[in-house]
């Protein structure tokens, strides 16, 4: 069952001519996501990963999104503006393929979940770090469909009323209540 619910949909924009390749977002990311937080700093373990190439003058920040479990079948090349970027290179997975987005000792998949652990009111680390202003947050307000959780009873119930029809299960709520 789906519901209107009012949601803070949070985003970073990402302006791939103003970054430089510094590699700040990933230190910070790693460092505020150590345990204890800022007991270390390994930009292996961060949820934004550069590719950097100087020589072609390509620097593209990604974050880390979902986690799957098998590559894809094919693969994509962009050329935006005459510069071609590598295979995957804009892909958020955390993906068999590659090593970015795997927590370095364990192999787990990593995932940005834009600083969360943060003080309210704060943008993520990543974006205070960039000097170079390449990382803008933004966040807004936005009417989503939500599915709503159904209990065990309800659940039960939704099966049934598919399985049999409405008007078939009110009939026998009826005679099974004249009965007892
Ligand atoms: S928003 Fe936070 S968790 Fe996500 S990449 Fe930036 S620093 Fe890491
Ligand atoms: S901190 Fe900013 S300029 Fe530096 S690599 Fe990250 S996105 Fe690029």
């Amino acid at each position: 069952m789906m519901s209107k619910v009012r949601k803070k949909v949070k985003s970073i924009k990402i302006d791939l001519n103003k970054c430089n390749g510094c590699k700040a977002c990933e230190v910070i990311c790693s460092s505020f996501h150590a345990t204890p937080k800022y007991s270390s700093n390994n930009p292996a373990r961060a949820r934004i990963r550069l590719t950097r190439d100087p020589i072609r003058d390509v620097f593209v920040p990604v974050y880390a999104g979902e986690y799957t479990s098998a590559e894809c079948m094919g693969r994509d090349k962009y050329v935006i503006d005459g510069k071609e970027y590598d295979e995957c290179g804009f892909c958020r997975a955390s993906c068999p393929s590659r090593g970015f987005f795997k927590e370095p000792d364990s192999g787990l998949p990593l995932k940005c979940d834009m600083c969360e652990e943060n003080d309210p009111g704060q943008e993520p680390l990543c974006v205070q770090w960039c000097l170079a202003d390449a990382l803008t947050y933004e966040e807004r307000e936005e009417e989503v469909e939500e599915e709503v959780k159904l209990s065990d009873i309800e659940r039960g119930l939704k099966s049934l009323v598919d399985k049999h029809g409405l008007q078939n299960l009110l009939d026998t709520v009826v005679r099974m209540s004249q009965k007892s």
